[in-house]
Order: structure tokens, then sequence, then C-alpha cells
């Protein structure tokens, strides 16, 4: 059988690029359902983009990459297709949109668009092998036990990152692009929990608060979530993606307050106040608990000298922690690195060195930060290699 183009993964942006790439399309993938992935996202409503998505929001070894396909199909692109198709969303909060109901109404919606364009869908369906023919490419694959091959002038890899492997997550782009000379970046798992071995944090287990996490490159002011094994929450995810082993992190526990100037006046007002009571009106009383025993914090305010309050707010205002590591691939949200973005054209997401063969979304050497950005990635990068595609 031939097609003009066979895209493999039937993810966000293997189907977005077959609503785009025409008809002869075929998207192929292993799983039972398509876009597993947007399914689950948001908590099952799928966090679909983010108002302020730039190219500063995204991970990459050449981070100008991203900016021409983020530029050709922007979030108000996809505003404007996911209202096309009446569905209801909301903001929750930094820009980031979710669906009122239910993600599957993306997934229907990206769904009804591929087929709209003419692309056929198998499910269900295994890569076996998948060869160079001259031009082309000769894809074998298996379904409903039987061996199919299709001859195709143009091959897309979007069979995501290696996240979530239970979720059918397979380096397969990375082995074929490999296979056809591509450079593959180092990856690591990203948007991922960090442990922490000695189990410190298990008596706080369920305690969120707003912190600031940084580390030497860059810093996040987002939820903060103590767990059983260590720390998560929206700027733990965050900062893991810039987070190598063996490196401290710095937590800010009060980035919101002038935590020494209200102790002091504090200190004149209500000075036979505990400094333990008067934490606990600026931090949950389960941390502060923790940080008594941690830190060695008792007395009155009044007992307190300039000094010793200037050392303690360093101490909640820089706290210092050293992750044994992090959850890795098994709860990872995305995965950094990837295909060398040097491979691909930044415009058709094409490669030069093997022609007809382009590369998209999380495959991709490009990662987004939590709150929509990699979807509006898989968006964009998936309608650059669709368009070029058809218009090929
Ligand atoms: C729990 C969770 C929640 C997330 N929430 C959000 C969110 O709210 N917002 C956001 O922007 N991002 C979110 N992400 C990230 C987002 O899901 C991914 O960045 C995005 O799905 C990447 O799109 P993709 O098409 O490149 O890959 P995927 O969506 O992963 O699609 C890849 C497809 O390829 C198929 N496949 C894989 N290997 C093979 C193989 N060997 N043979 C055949 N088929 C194969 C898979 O079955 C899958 O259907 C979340 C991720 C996770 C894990």
């Amino acid at each position: 059988m031939w097609k003009k183009t066979v895209i493999l993964g039937a993810g966000a942006a293997g189907m977005m690029c077959a609503a785009h790439a025409g008809s002869d399309c075929l998207v192929i993938d292993h799983a039972k359902s398509p876009g597993e992935k947007i399914r689950i996202s948001g908590g099952g409503r799928c966090n679909f983009t983010n108002l302020y998505a730039g190219p500063e929001n995204y991970i990459s070894a050449n981070p100008h990459f991203c900016k021409s396909a983020l530029s050709r199909y922007t979030q108000w692109d996809f505003i404007s297709l996911v209202d096309g198709h009446g569905i209801a969303w909301h903001e929750k909060t930094l820009g980031q949109l979710f669906c009122d109901t239910s993600a599957k109404e993306i997934v229907a919606m990206l769904v009804a668009e591929l087929k709209q364009a003419g692309a056929d869908l198998w499910l269900q369906t295994k890569v076996m092998n998948v060869e160079r023919t001259d031009p082309g490419f000769r894809v074998a694959l298996e379904r409903e036990g039987k061996p199919v091959t299709i001859t195709c002038q143009n091959l897309v890899l979007a069979t995501g990152g290696k996240s979530i492997p239970k979720m059918g997550a397979t380096g397969l782009a990375y082995d074929l692009a490999q296979k056809f000379g591509l450079k593959v970046t180092d990856t690591r798992a990203g948007l991922v929990p960090f442990t922490f071995t000695d189990g410190r944090f298990k008596a706080l287990s369920g305690t969120a608060l707003p912190a600031r996490l940084s580390n030497q490159q860059t810093s996040f002011d987002e939820a903060l979530l103590f767990t059983h094994r260590g720390l998560s929450g929206p700027s733990v995810l965050q900062l893991s993606s810039y987070w190598r082993e063996g490196e401290h992190i710095h937590v800010n526990l009060t980035p919101e307050i002038a935590l020494f100037e209200i102790l002091r006046e504090q200190r004149q007002i209500q000075g036979r106040r505990d400094l333990t009571t008067e934490l606990s009106r600026h931090l949950p009383a389960r941390l502060v608990d923790f940080l008594a025993t941690e830190l060695g914090i008792k007395g009155k305010l009044a007992d307190q000298s300039d000094m010793a309050l200037r050392a303690l707010c360093d101490r909640l205002q820089d706290w210092q922690l050293l992750p044994s590591g992090t959850e890795g691939y098994r709860t990872a949200e995305v995965t950094i690195g990837g295909i060398d973005t040097q491979e691909l054209s930044s415009k058709t997401m094409g490669s030069s060195k093997c022609p007809g063969l382009f590369a998209i979304g999380e495959a991709v050497d490009v990662t987004g930060w939590l709150g929509g950005y990699n979807f509006q990635w898989a968006w964009a990068s998936g309608y650059a290699a669709g368009t070029a595609i058809a218009a090929s």
C-alpha cells in the first residue's frame, strides 16, 4: 500500500499534523485510543494552551528553534479551533486554559479534524520496522495480527518522549531518528517531583503553600507540596526541568512577605507571643512544627535579637535542600531533550539529511514549562510539518 504521508503517533502533535497534511495520510498508533495523554492531562480537563505562551517558556539546546513554529500557529489559533468546535473553556491561573467539561472533547476535536482532512487513523498497530527507500520509506506494521507494509514519501516521527511508559511511551522516535542519521541529545525526566531518600518530609505529607523555588539558573513562584517521598507541586515540577543531579535547590517559604520586618514589628507589639505562634500566621502550622525541630526555633518574640531574626529569615527564605533524585520517567510529565533541533528545519520540522523525514512534538528537543506550553508546542510543530507536507 502506498501513502503520501505516514505519521507515527496519534498524540497531540501527530493528530494536529494529520489535520493539516492533506489527504493520503495515515496516522499509526499502538494504543487502543488516540491522544491518551491529552485525555488524562490537566486532571482530565486538559490545560490545552497558555495565553502567554512564547519562546521564553521552552527549554532546548537551541532556544531560538521553537520561535518560527510558535509564531505561525499561536495560542490564539488553537483557541479559535476550540471555539469553532463549541468546546467551553476557562482560564484557571497564570494564563492556563482548561476545558470546562472534559479533555475528551479535545481528543474528539482532533480526531474529527484529521478525518475531515481525509487522513486515516490506525490504532493498535505495531511498528515492526522502518527502512529508507529511494525516495521515501517502507514501514512494516502489524495490524490485527497480520503484517502490512506501507511505502510513503513522508514519514513523521510523532511518538513523543519517554515519560510514563505505562501509558505506552517508547523511545521509537529517537531510535528511528538515529537510524536515519539524526542526532539525539541526552534525555532526562522533566516536570517531575523531587525525591528525598531519607523520608524527611513524611510527616509533612499533604502540606502545601506558595513558595519560590530556585537554582542557579531560574526561579518559579508557585505552589509547593510536601509528599511522602519528597517535594512536588507546580513550583517543584517547573524547577525540576532545570535541575541536574547533585545540585542544591533553594526554597523561599515566604516569597510574598517581608518576613524580617514583620517579625520585628510584631516583637514590638506582641513581644510575649511565641515565635512559632507568630510564624504560624504566615506558614502552615504543621510546617512550623517541623521547622521548629529542624531549625531549633523556640522562645518568645521579645527574646529574639535582630541578628537571630535575620538568621531565621535567611533560613526560611533560602532553605537549601539537596534532592536525592526525581521520580523519573514513571511520573514525569515530559522528557527534556530529544531529537537535536540542528537536524531539523524550524519552518517545516523536516530533516535536510534525510528528505521526507519530519519530527514533531515532545520527540524534539523542545520542552515547555508546566501550564499548557507543551501542548502548544505539539500543536505548533504539528501544524508546521502538516502545512509543509500539504504544500509539497
Ligand atoms: C500526566 C500528564 C499530564 C500532562 N498535562 C499536560 C497539560 O495539561 N498541558 C500540557 O501542555 N502538557 C501536558 N502534558 C504534556 C503533554 O501531554 C505532552 O507534552 C504532549 O502530549 C506531547 O505530544 P506528542 O504528540 O509529542 O506526544 P504524545 O501525546 O505522548 O503522543 C505520542 C503517541 O505516540 C504513541 N506511541 C508511542 N510509542 C509508539 C510506538 N512505538 N508505536 C506506535 N505508537 C507509539 C503513543 O501511544 C501516543 O499516542 C502532560 C503529560 C502527562 C504525562
